[in-house]
């Protein structure tokens, strides 16, 4: 077993949008048909993923976070650690959108701070696994004045409201707090995001589970919605051999690396995440898969993953 990288049980999320998608595509045991959320490596209270092997086995990420900062090395005077919060700075996450999710905003840190008892804010970044083609996704708005989007909410003409975006598997999207967004049923994807899970919902289709609507939150959603609303676009990232940075933000760098035989990764002085989109190899000389994810510990030297594949790795903070 190489103690470099370190494996974690997913915790998974019955959502009344999900499918059942993660079990044909990646074998996941997914406790029912509309399994909307598989949290990969997470240390949040509503999700904290369990190593599975090796000398941490039986540990919590929260527990290592707090007891084993070595593994990690975000902590002062790390260059590349921009966490505004004491906690685990990322959370990944695959989603199977079977239905369409609830259209929704997250707050920055500044009004999570503020509103929501300390918390942090959310910006979040996709990477399309699988969808139908013409798949959409909603990221941004039309509106051109606060009026205009208070106005829109408050009449229920939230269609009106939202852009809507096309999307290939292997396209990126970058949904900065404050961004309007909703994730189209027929999408599964790679969620990045900061540690955080404060929404709020602006429209839910009308939907109902077990007799009630699910809640709105459309005041502080108001509130919350950035009013430059149509800059978010969908990137195709690179399929060609070797290690693309695909998204860089003070929170978190992603890549997209394709191996075709030999490929080196290198996260700098700080932890790494790993997710294996597609095809089978080894990293370190651990056999890894489609639909595993790992943590490559601070401090262990380049990784070197051997086989044909392609991986979504991130590391916290800003890299430029
Ligand atoms: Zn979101």
């Amino acid at each position: 077993m190489n103690n470099n990288i370190l494996f974690f049980a997913p915790v998974f999320k019955d959502l009344i949008w999900g499918g059942d998608k993660m079990a044909r595509e990646y074998g996941y045991a997914i406790p029912s048909p509309t399994t909307g959320e598989c949290w990969e490596i997470s240390a949040h209270p509503h999700g904290d993923c369990t190593c599975i092997a090796g000398d941490y086995k039986g540990k919590k990420l929260s527990e290592l976070w707090a007891e084993h900062p070595e593994l990690f090395n975000t902590g002062a005077g790390n260059s590349g650690n921009t966490a505004t919060t004491g906690e685990f700075p990322l959370l990944l996450k695959v989603i199977d959108a079977k239905d369409d999710l609830s259209v929704q905003v997250h707050p920055t840190d500044e009004y999570a701070k503020a509103h929501e008892n300390g918390a942090s804010g959310k910006t979040e970044c996709w990477y399309v696994l699988d969808c139908e083609p013409g798949a959409e996704l909603i990221a941004g708005h039309n509106a051109h004045s606060r009026e205009e989007i208070n106005r829109l909410i408050d009449e229920g003409r939230t269609c009106e409201l939202i852009r809507t975006v096309k999307v290939n598997p292997g396209d990126c999207l970058f949904i900065k707090a404050g961004t309007v967004h909703s994730i189209k049923g027929g999408v599964m994807l790679l969620e990045l995001q900061q540690n955080s899970d404060i929404t709020y919902r602006i429209y839910d289709y009308d939907r109902i589970r077990d007799g009630k609507k699910r809640e709105l939150h459309t005041e502080k959603a108001k509130e919350t919605i950035a009013l430059n609303g149509s800059e978010c676009t969908a990137v195709s990232t690179p399929n060609t051999a070797g290690t693309h940075k695909i998204a860089d933000c003070k929170y978190f760098t992603e890549y997209r690396i394709n191996v075709d035989g030999t490929e080196t990764f290198t996260a700098g002085d700080t932890f790494a995440t790993f997710f294996v989109t597609e095809g089978t190899g080894s990293a370190d000389g651990t056999p890894i898969k489609k639909g595993d994810s790992f943590l490559l510990k601070a401090g262990a030297g380049p990784l070197t993953l051997t086989g044909n594949m392609t991986l979504i790795a991130a590391t916290p903070g800003s890299v430029s």
